[in-house]
């Protein structure tokens, strides 16, 4: 690797907010270098767009949120969220810290067991376990959270046919005061409708409830919220040990805590108004320890933290394709990136920063990825510093959902690389092939020929 150039140290001084003739000032600094590689390298070798994830940010995001639990609570374990990004280098990172999986398909399912986590290392949520998903499932102790009736009676009859005891818990839906609330997931607290089901549950001795459940929501943004839900499920285990003299073992707090974007319309920067880990830490454990649940009975805290522990480590680096004026006479751009290769741009006001110096002038541009359809739209409007075509730029926080929720669409998706803590850039995704897409095709025989 060669060695990095030395730059003297140089004191800028800040003026916030201070205009100057042309407006105010650009908050903007370049990004040239992501964990000391530099960017204009990595497209070197590895083409525009690239995504980049950062093994070091996802480990030291992963041990700021374990140390603000487990500095106030006795027993807690995360569970990675595979649908977030189930790229397996990053499962494997998140498994190396010790997290558990957490799945929500059987697709999702096989990749864990793939991947080396033992079944009772993985927690089995969602609405779809066909029949054969819940036997593998069972045969391998996994740990299954119910998400309705019909679910609960197919793991009842397959209980009995294997003669196995499967390790179920009820995801719970409920009132924590934010909206929307989410009720199609699981059984609702306040209807009785969850009291229902874990009674079912625990009259039926071929099962064995071990949790209890809930993932109230995404990007919640009231930490207060958790405490609600761990208070309301905190009493659904003071009631089961008082009328069964059943100990719970944990209880899930699903995912939902809000990573540091800006969603679209937000009057504030998420870097502002996002709760730390501390805080939904504080709310969370404060809600169990200040409960009837007895010392002995203490439930492990479980976790399936999704956004939060990756979108930091996420970045996608493209290049400048056009620069255009509206009819209306406003600045747009066009870039290589488009919703496509970033999904969370219908949500959130992703940070796009020049990969190379530029003038201290910004202007309000509408910035659209290069897919012809109109709803390929990056940003509706940024106050972005003049870029030229073929200027690169990086748009940082994207880790989470893009390398999943991601659209083969109109063109082939790139490569995938990770930096890992010694500064080494790891390919490890394959950018495809129009023979991989391809491969998945058959043309009948009568409409091999063509008359063009
Ligand atoms: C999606 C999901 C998560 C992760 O959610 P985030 O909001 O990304 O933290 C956790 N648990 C369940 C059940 C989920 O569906």
């Amino acid at each position: 690797m060669k060695k990095l150039t030395y730059e003297r140290p140089i004191i800028n001084k800040i003026n916030s907010g201070m205009p100057n003739k042309f407006g105010t000032r650009t908050e903007y600094q370049p990004i040239t270098y992501i964990d000391e590689v530099s960017v204009k390298e990595i497209m070197k070798e590895h083409g525009s767009p690239v995504y980049v994830l950062s093994e070091k940010t996802i480990r030291d995001t992963y041990k700021d949120a374990k140390k603000a639990f487990t500095a106030r609570y006795p027993k807690v374990q995360f569970a990675w969220s595979y649908k977030t990004n189930y790229l397996n280098a990053v499962c494997n990172i998140f498994h190396q810290e010790g997290s558990w999986a957490e799945v929500v398909s059987g697709f999702e399912y096989d990749k864990a067991i793939a991947n080396g986590v033992s079944g009772n290392h993985i927690i089995f949520n969602g609405p779809d376990k066909s029949e054969s998903d819940l036997e593998t499932a069972i045969i391998n102790n996994s740990l299954i959270h119910i998400d309705h009736y019909d679910e609960l009676y197919m793991i009842i009859s397959l209980a009995e046919k294997l003669e196995k005891k499967p390790k179920v818990a009820i995801r719970v839906n409920m009132d924590t005061g934010i909206s929307p609330q989410w009720s199609r997931f699981g059984f609702n607290y306040e209807s009785g409708e969850a009291w229902d089901a874990l009674n079912r549950i625990l009259i039926n001795k071929n099962l064995e409830l071990v949790g209890l459940h809930s993932h109230i929501g995404t990007y919640i943004l009231t930490a207060n919220a958790y405490n609600v839900a761990g208070t309301k499920l905190a009493d659904l285990a003071v009631r089961v040990k008082e009328k069964y003299n059943h100990a719970i073992k944990y209880i899930d707090f699903g995912g939902g805590f809000a990573s540091k974007n800006t969603l679209i319309g937000a009057y504030l920067p998420g870097t502002d108004t996002c709760p730390t880990f501390s805080e939904y830490a504080e709310a969370i454990t404060t809600s169990i320890i200040n409960s009837r649940i007895k010392l002995e009975d203490f439930p492990t805290i479980i976790l399936e933290t999704g956004r939060a522990l990756i979108d930091d480590a996420g970045f996608i680096l493209g290049t400048v394709l056009a620069n255009k004026r509206l009819a209306d006479g406003s600045k747009s751009m066009v870039i290589n990136v488009g919703v496509n290769l970033l999904f969370t741009a219908f949500w959130y006001e992703h940070r796009i920063t020049p990969a190379q110096n530029f003038s201290s002038h910004t202007e309000h541009t509408s910035v659209y990825g290069p897919l012809c359809m109109n709803i390929d739209v990056i940003r509706q409007t940024a106050d972005l510093p003049v870029m030229r075509k073929g200027d690169d730029f990086v748009i940082s926080r994207i880790g989470a959902y893009n390398m999943t929720q991601w659209m083969q669409f109109i063109t082939l998706r790139p490569k995938i690389v990770i930096i890992d803590t010694g500064r080494q850039v790891h390919v490890i995704r394959k950018n495809e092939k129009n023979e991989d897409i391809n491969s998945f095709e058959h043309v009948p025989d009568h409409l091999k020929k063509i008359n063009v």
